[in-house]
C-alpha cells in the first residue's frame, strides 16, 4: 500500500537557511516544523535538566550526543505519526547514527532537501544573523532585516545573536558539519532520497522548488 505520508528532512550546513525555509514550508504546506536546534535552545532558556546539561555543548558549536538527540526526536515523531501529521525535520539527522535510528523507526516516506551555499556566504550570513527567542524566527541584519529592527516584527521583543553565532563557534560548527554531517549527502543519495537546491536564491523561489518536488 502506498503511504499518504510524506515528510521532509532538511540537510545543509549551518546558515544555509534550513530554519527560514522550514518555517515558510510549514506555514504554506501545513507540515509540522521540528527543529532540534529550537528544541535544545528552548530547554536551555528554561534551564531544564536537559538544558543545563547541553548548554555548553551547543554554545561551543559541538553536537549534542546522538543518544539525547534521538530520544528527543523519537518522542516528537511518534506523537505526530499517531495523529497522522506530516512533518519537517530541520537539523536532524546530523550523523549516520541518527540517520540509522530514524530509519529504524519506519516513519513512512521522506524526501531529503539539501540546501547548498558557499562557505563565504555561510560565514557572512551567520555573523549577521539575529534571532527571536520567543517565536524562533531568524532575521539578518542586512538582507532580511526585521521591519521593527532591532525588535522582532511579530513579537516586538529585542532580537539577539545566538551564542553559537559568535565567530569561534561558527568555525567549529562548520568543521563539525564537514566531519559528521556531510557524509549524509551520500547516505541519502544512495537511497535516491536526495534533492539538491542552491540556497543563494530568494526564499520564495526555494519554497516553490520544494513544493514542486514534494507534489511530484
Ligand atoms: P544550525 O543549523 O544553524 O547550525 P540549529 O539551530 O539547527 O543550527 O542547531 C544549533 C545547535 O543545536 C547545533 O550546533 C548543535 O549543538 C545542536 N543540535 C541541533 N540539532 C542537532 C542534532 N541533530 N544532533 C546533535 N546536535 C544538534
Amino acid at each position: 500500500m502506498i503511504s499518504l505520508h510524506k515528510n521532509i528532512i532538511f540537510l545543509g550546513a549551518p546558515g544555509t537557511g534550513k530554519g527560514t525555509v522550514s518555517h515558510e514550508i510549514s506555514k504554506i504546506m501545513g507540515l509540522k516544523h521540528i527543529s532540534t536546534g529550537d528544541i535544545f535552545r528552548e530547554e536551555i532558556k528554561n534551564k531544564s535538566e536537559l538544558g543545563l546539561k547541553i548548554q555548553e555543548i551547543v554554545a561551543s558549536g559541538l553536537y549534542v550526543t546522538d543518544e539525547i538527540t534521538n530520544a528527543v526526536v523519537h518522542k516528537k515523531v511518534t506523537n505526530l505519526k499517531l495523529q497522522n501529521i506530516n512533518y519537517i525535520l530541520d537539523g536532524y539527522p546530523r550523523t549516520v547514527e541518527q540517520a540509522n535510528f530514524l530509519s529504524s523507526l519506519n516513519q513512512d516516506r521522506f524526501i531529503v532537501i539539501l540546501l547548498e551555499l558557499s562557505k563565504e556566504k555561510i560565514i557572512e550570513r551567520l555573523s549577521q544573523r539575529l534571532f527571536c527567542s520567543t517565536c524562533k524566527r531568524t532575521y539578518n541584519s542586512t538582507n532580511m532585516k526585521s521591519l521593527k529592527h532591532p525588535n522582532c516584527e511579530l513579537e516586538n521583543t529585542l532580537l539577539i545573536t545566538r551564542a553559537d553565532d559568535q565567530p569561534e563557534a561558527i568555525i567549529k560548527r562548520l568543521e563539525v558539519y564537514n566531519q559528521q554531517t556531510e557524509v549524509l549527502i551520500d547516505y541519502f543519495k544512495n537511497k535516491s532520497m536526495l534533492f539538491t537546491l542552491q540556497a543563494d536564491k530568494e526564499v520564495t523561489e526555494i519554497v516553490l522548488d520544494i513544493q514542486e518536488i514534494y507534489n511530484k
